[in-house]
């Protein structure tokens, strides 16, 4: 038998589910719908360049400089849901972040069917043109509203496709705010690859593990400690006592 695998961390999942990311990734995506917004005021900030004299170009000619940060505008900026061609290197940053999660809602929408009834009473059944957000039309409303379809997110195909490009967003945003949320190792091993590389990051209940992908829920990462961390403590305690023994011999 064929067994499930996550999508976006490539763990196991239980025999005859829907699903197609874990609980684990599904807690991470709510997380950075959560962030994406709070990192707005932050990036908002930094579209006015710093003072500076100004730049000469390869002519010896001065220039003025200009009075927005291209690279954050790049971010804030209206855009294509796909990134575009661009032989020059004119755009910085790929898909800004509007775009970017419009178009998921908007795709999403399409996939559902639009049930309404017209003036005679008939019920009409036609692919919806859109997504509706009670909330608005910005940036904080869309992620609120992908927020809400996260469980149908993750029965679908594309799940990886939307975690990953999230991801990248978050982090080049990240790189220019410098607002990263902390992060705590955790004691245990990795229960796939037995790496010590499982870290928390504030925020987000996921626990990762950096060097194979594995996420767990804080409920597994729990369980999975109370059964490993105990005989690795004895392990430990053990060598530690042998060594200051054959020092002392030694001595
Ligand atoms: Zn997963
Ligand atoms: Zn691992």
């Amino acid at each position: 038998m064929i067994t499930a695998l996550c999508s976006v961390c490539h763990r196991a999942l239980d025999d005859d589910t829907d699903l197609t990311a874990c609980d684990a990734c599904a807690a991470g995506l709510r997380a950075m719908l959560t962030e994406l917004p709070r990192q707005l005021p932050l990036l908002a900030q930094l579209l006015r360049p710093g003072g500076g004299p100004a730049q000469r170009g390869g002519t010896g000619r001065a220039h003025s400089p200009l009075p927005v940060r291209l690279d954050v505008l790049d971010l804030l900026g209206p855009g294509q849901v796909v990134p575009l061609e661009d032989p020059h290197g004119d755009q910085s940053d790929g898909i800004p972040i509007a775009p970017l999660v419009y178009g998921w809602a908007r795709y999403i929408a399409q996939q559902h069917p639009s049930v309404s009834r017209d003036r005679h009473g008939t019920i009409q059944i036609r692919p919806c043109d859109g997504p509706a957000s009670h909330r608005g039309n910005g940036i904080a409303a869309w992620c609120a509203w992908l927020t809400a379809y996260v469980p149908y997110v993750c029965t679908q195909p594309w799940v990886a496709a939307m975690h990953e490009q999230l991801e990248q967003l978050l982090s080049q945003i990240r790189s220019k705010t410098g607002s990263r949320p902390g992060r705590t190792d955790r004691d245990a091993p990795c229960p796939e690859c037995a790496c010590f590389a499982l870290v928390s990051i504030h925020g987000d209940p996921t626990v990762r593990c950096e060097a194979c992908g594995t996420a767990l829920t804080a409920a597994e990462y729990a369980e999975h400690a109370a059964t490993v961390l105990p005989p690795l403590t004895a392990l430990a305690v053990r060598i530690a006592l042998q060594q200051a023994e054959s020092a002392g011999t030694a001595a």
